[in-house]
């Protein structure tokens, strides 16, 4: 679970990482309110976009401003723009809200972050002195110019550890000691909150060497988010698919991806030898429900509606092996949402398993149109030959 910028930035402030001082505001009045709170000395803030999403930057959702009037007008720009960056998709993200903050006088922009590393099964931190905007170019030009530190889980993060990233970031002397701090910190609060990433870019050290967390990102491990009820409370859910937030509501897993036949399956394994089999003749997944084993009518009715309330679907592809799920059961749930629903998109179904033939009954005097197939292959063929426009 993804969290915006200024959350993130709370919970490092309970954790003692200095970041700079700052707000959200969500329109324009309370963007000003904040700033006036915020007195920075120079007069200089910045106004940040809050989306769940990075390079914000580049996209124009990063402003720094030099008065109350210019910020002002960055949150009356900012706010309710489509902004688009390379982490959006070409549609873009709508920002609703935004992050005053005081600017900082940067010196230098380093990069930090924390991450589980499956090959060794140990979180790594991983740092750069070439922190900022395009540390996707350091990654991938000179990626030597990234330092890891691989830590063990139970003794943790040791101090040696932290003041070698420190050495190599080549933090100056004075702030060492807050630098030391804020890795040790970092640690601490991927460890305890059950982060999958911890990420920040910029690290900066100011002109009067001071150490600052400029930019915060906080990625949680979905699965241990019933021990964070604090944490569940930060998740926003305008920033999500809200057909896979509905879908989550029944305890269906609904993946949105970009083609066009709407993929019913139960097991996820079975979702992936669909989509493979259905890319093989010409046709591409958008996106793939999971009903899984105890699919209800309610269930199955809920499940038909967010597949046809996605635009993009132009064919329904029902893929089910009946093993808990029973066969007929599917087909009484489908036949029940499909007439409910007035379901006109062709549709294609293929079942294997408990009461088959039943199922099979069912559909048939049902009088709903489908086709349907016995083997994958044979579906997978039919499913390309309704598609407007097959994909190569
Ligand atoms: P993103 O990673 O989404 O582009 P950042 O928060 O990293 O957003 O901001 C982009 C850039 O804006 C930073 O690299 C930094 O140069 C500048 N910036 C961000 N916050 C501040 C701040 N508080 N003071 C000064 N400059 C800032
Ligand atoms: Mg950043």
């Amino acid at each position: 679970m993804k969290i915006h910028e200024y959350q993130a930035k709370e919970l490092f402030r309970k954790y003692n990482i200095p970041v700079p001082d700052g707000q959200v505001a969500f329109n324009a009045d309370e963007a000003v309110q904040v700033a006036q709170i915020l007195k920075t000395k120079d007069n200089r803030y910045v106004v940040k976009a809050q989306i769940h999403a990075g390079g914000r930057g580049k996209g124009g959702g990063v402003k720094v401003v030099d008065s109350l009037d210019g910020v002002r007008e960055a949150a009356k720009q900012i706010i309710g723009m489509q902004l688009i960056t390379h982490q959006t998709g070409p549609e873009g993200k709508k920002v609703k809200s935004v992050l005053v903050e005081e600017a900082s006088s940067i010196a230098r922009e380093l990069y930090i972050s924390i991450v589980l590393d499956r090959a060794t099964a140990r979180p790594v931190i991983m740092a750069s002195q070439d922190g900022g905007m395009d540390i996707e170019e350091v990654a991938e030009k000179t990626p030597e110019r990234i330092i890891k530190e691989f830590i063990h889980p139970v003794i943790g993060l040791q101090a040696y550890q932290a003041r070698k990233i420190a050495y190599a970031l080549d933090i100056p002397q004075e702030g060492m000691k807050d630098a030391l701090k804020l890795i040790m910190n970092l640690y601490k609060v991927f460890m305890e909150a059950d982060c999958a990433m911890v990420e920040i870019n910029p690290l900066v050290v100011t002109t009067d060497n001071r150490v600052f967390a400029l930019d915060a990102k906080v990625d949680f491990d979905s699965n241990a988010l019933f021990r964070h009820a604090d944490i569940v409370s930060y998740r926003d859910l305008d920033e999500e698919d809200p057909l896979e937030v509905e879908a989550s509501r029944y305890n269906l897993n609904y993946i949105k991806l970009e083609g066009n036949v709407g993929c019913l399956v139960n097991g996820a394994g079975l979702a992936m030898a669909t989509m493979d089999i259905i890319k093989q003749y010409g046709a591409a997944p958008a996106n793939f429900l999971d009903v899984g084993g105890s699919a209800t009518d309610e269930a199955l009715e809920n499940a038909f509606r967010i597949l046809l309330s996605d635009e993009t679907v132009e064919v329904v592809f029902i893929n089910i092996f009946g093993g808990i799920l029973r066969c007929d059961k599917l087909a009484e749930g489908v036949v029940k949402a499909a007439r409910k629903l007035e379901m006109r998109l062709p549709l294609v179904i293929r079942m294997k398993g408990t009461n088959v033939d039943q199922g099979k009954q069912i559909l048939a005097d049902s009088g709903i149109q489908y086709a349907v197939e016995e083997t994958l292959e044979a579906a997978a063929s039919k499913v390309a030959s309704f598609l407007k426009q097959p994909v190569a």
